[in-house]
């Protein structure tokens, strides 16, 4: 089944129902998000050539034309390629190159003129009105949907393959556990939909309910608390990072929560204090989603009523958790020879179920990796208890949650080691109580050589995106290492390696 027959089906039932706003204006109707989409999609095959199976890569921040974008590809069973907003053009560039992107669709057009191979054009390019309307292209429901883009440990992005049917069971998964769809609600992109917030669409189109895009086309507290006001019965997806500076500017104005029905958290670590925090100023509104792209979404949920719970004698344990396996998927927490640990054994955290990823887009050996004996291996360390309530103790992954965003490591080491001063690097996160984790660089220079801070973070910049550049420099004389000269980054983060910092 192809998930766009929702649209279709939504927009045909309930053509005049509001389907999208731009801050509070109204942009269109269902009938009217359906005509652009089927003009759109007619663009793309008469003008670009775009057929069944080909990739079409979208580079932009969040806009109101993004939903019929996506829309309009797999309208001709062609494959999105959404590329993080903030990711540097060069590693844009990478991303498209690796998908085949038969098409590029940036906000200007021009981001990538310099490189003529690269077929790019505005997103708001104008399309001829055909008036007229067809069903989306018949897809098997193995075929893909979606090609998510998600950097591996070793630095190199990996094309998670979402198909269809990954993307539909996501959703049912949405239904069962997480919220009820409303035609009432307003599901609000605050967060980039190249990520979970678009991921989370479908539910809502289902149900026929508006979709909000903010004016600022980005997250802004202040414009949030004022969208909750005037349209009221906001959802939404935001990392943790997002949810704390809401509730800080919520709490400034003296806003209650009114108007906010939804708030869904997830993809990096939230803290106690932080969600007491959250709930005392806004009451039961939570979710916690616990997922990967390569199971959108889909790994464990806290309902609503199990964030707020405070009756049950592990209230306090269950509300630090990532909660119960979400209803389509299995979970289990495997020991290095592959088989289930016990309660309360810390093992890698493994996920069977129709959410899960069909592969790496043309990377078998990553693919052998990451799926193995029917098991999405997911690099994550964590244990259950005795009621299947799921404890994420640690990443296996080297990976730096910062802002809800994934940085890796070795990309940012690799970045600095190019650097003609630099000799050895580490990276790591460490604990920020604004971002959840800040990038800190370990670095020991050339004998002979130096180069300041503001000169790295200058080189950093030329090299990868700003949001990966690190926070904080430390000049160490050595790094500490095993006996097979492996960097031992445990140390770094418990504080041993500083006590050689020069600086
Ligand atoms: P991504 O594939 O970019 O969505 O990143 C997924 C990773 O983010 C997971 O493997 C976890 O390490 C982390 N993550 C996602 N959700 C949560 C959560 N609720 N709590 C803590 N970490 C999370």
């Amino acid at each position: 089944m192809n998930i766009a027959n929702w649209l279709y089906q939504t927009a045909l039932s309930w053509p005049s129902r509001p389907a999208l706003y731009e801050g509070d204006s109204l942009r269109q109707t269902y009938h009217a998000l359906l005509q652009a989409t089927c003009d759109r999609a007619a663009w793309m095959q008469a003008v670009h050539g775009i057929e069944k199976g080909d990739r079409v890569a979208i580079f932009a921040k969040n806009t109101p034309e993004y939903i019929e974008l996506l829309h309009a590809c797999w309208w001709l069973g062609a494959v999105v390629v959404p590329v993080n907003c903030k990711l540097h053009p060069r590693e844009a560039e990478w991303i498209i190159r690796d998908s085949g992107a038969a098409l590029t669709l940036t906000e200007s057009g021009r981001v990538f003129a310099d490189r003529p191979d690269i077929r790019e054009v505005a997103l708001g390019s104008p399309v001829a009105g055909t008036k007229e309307i067809v069903p989306p292209a018949r897809v098997g429901d193995r075929d893909l949907a979606w090609l998510f883009y998600t950097s591996g440990t070793t630095g190199t992005p990996k094309g998670v393959m979402l198909s269809h049917d990954n993307l539909r069971h996501m959703t049912l998964c949405y239904a069962l556990d997480v919220d009820t769809a409303r035609p009432e609600d307003h599901m609000l992109y605050a967060a980039p939909m190249s990520h979970g917030a678009g991921l989370y669409m479908f539910a809502q189109i289902r149900a026929g309910g508006a979709h909000l895009v903010p004016a600022s086309h980005g997250f802004d507290s202040d414009e949030i608390i004022a969208l909750a006001k005037t349209r009221g019965n906001l959802v939404f997806f935001a990392a943790p990072t997002m949810v704390k500076r809401l509730i800080a500017t919520a709490k400034q104005q003296g806003h209650d929560g009114t108007g906010f029905r939804t708030i869904i958290y997830g993809g990096g670590p939230m803290y106690a204090h932080d969600i007491d925090e959250a709930l005392a100023c806004f009451g039961p509104r939570f979710v916690q989603i616990y997922g990967q792209g390569e199971t959108p979404m889909t790994i464990s949920v806290l309902p609503r009523d199990l964030v707020a719970d405070q009756s049950h004698p592990r209230w306090r344990a269950r509300r630090a958790s990532v909660g119960i396996a979400q209803g389509a998927v299995t979970l289990a927490v495997l020991g290095p020879d592959g088989t289930a640990l016990p309660p309360g054994h810390t093992g890698e955290i493994c996920v069977q179920g129709p959410t899960v990823m069909t592969g790496y887009w043309r990377n078998e050996a990553a693919s052998a990796q990451a799926l193995q004996d029917g098991w999405l291996r997911t690099g994550d360390l964590g244990h259950l208890d005795e009621d299947g309530f799921l404890y994420l103790t640690d990443r296996s992954k080297d990976v730096i949650i910062s802002g809800g965003t994934n940085i890796y490591p070795r990309e940012v080491e690799e970045a600095l080691l190019a650097h003609p001063a630099v000799f050895e690097i580490a990276v790591i996160g460490e604990p920020e109580p604004d971002w959840g984790e800040q990038v800190v660089a370990y670095i020991v220079f050339e004998p002979g050589k130096s180069a300041s801070v503001p000169e790295l973070d200058s080189w950093c910049r030329q090299q990868i995106a700003a949001f990966k550049r690190p926070k904080r420099y430390l000049f160490v004389e050595e790094l500490p290492k095993n006996s097979y000269g492996k960097v031992l980054k445990s140390d770094l983060r418990s504080g041993k390696g500083a006590a050689t910092a020069t600086a």
